[in-house]
C-alpha cells in the first residue's frame, strides 16, 4: 500500500475501501466483492475443498454456504466460521482505518481460524483439539466425512 498517494488523496481515500483502496467502500464491496475479502473467501472455502464461484448479493452468499452440506450440524459450523470471516473482515477493516495498522491477510486468515475453533467449541457436541483443528478446519468442520 503507498502511503504516500494515501495522505495526498486523503478527501478521496476517506471513501475509499480501507482493504483495496480500489473501490468506493459498501458492506457489500467490503464483504463480498473486495478483492482482499475474496481472498479470505476462497482460503476458507479451500478448507473444506469446496470450488466455487462467490455470489455478489450478500444473502445468495449466506445461502450457498452450506452447499453440498446436508447435515444440519454441518450447516450450523459453517455459520460459524462465516461469521468469524465477516467479525474479522471488519475487525481488520477497522484496525487499518481508526489504527493505522498494515493489510495483514495471513493475520486476519489466523483470528478467523482461532475465532472459529472458539467459538464451535462451546458446542459440546464439537469434540476436536486445537491441534487437529490447526492440521486440518476442514475435516472438524465436516466431521471426518469430507476427507476420506
Ligand atoms: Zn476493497
Amino acid at each position: 500500500m503507498n502511503l504516500k498517494s494515501r495522505n495526498i488523496e486523503l478527501g478521496e481515500s476517506e471513501r475509499l475501501c480501507s482493504l483495496c483502496s480500489r473501490a468506493e467502500e459498501s458492506t457489500s464491496h467490503m464483504f463480498f466483492e473486495c478483492g482482499v475479502t475474496d481472498c479470505v473467501w476462497k482460503t476458507c472455502y479451500n478448507w473444506i475443498d469446496l470450488a466455487t464461484v462467490l455470489p455478489a448479493n450478500p444473502s445468495n452468499h449466506f445461502q450457498q454456504m452450506p452447499i453440498s452440506i446436508s447435515s444440519k450440524k454441518i450447516s450450523d459450523r459453517w455459520k460459524v466460521l462465516w461469521s468469524a470471516v465477516v467479525y474479522n473482515v471488519w475487525m481488520m477493516r477497522n484496525n487499518i482505518r481508526f489504527n493505522g495498522r498494515r493489510l495483514q491477510i495471513q493475520k486476519c486468515i489466523q483470528d478467523i481460524k482461532n475465532d472459529t475453533w472458539r467459538w464451535l467449541s462451546l458446542n459440546k457436541q464439537f469434540t476436536y483439539s486445537y491441534t487437529q483443528w490447526q492440521a486440518d478446519p476442514g475435516d472438524c468442520i465436516m466431521d471426518g466425512g469430507s476427507h476420506g
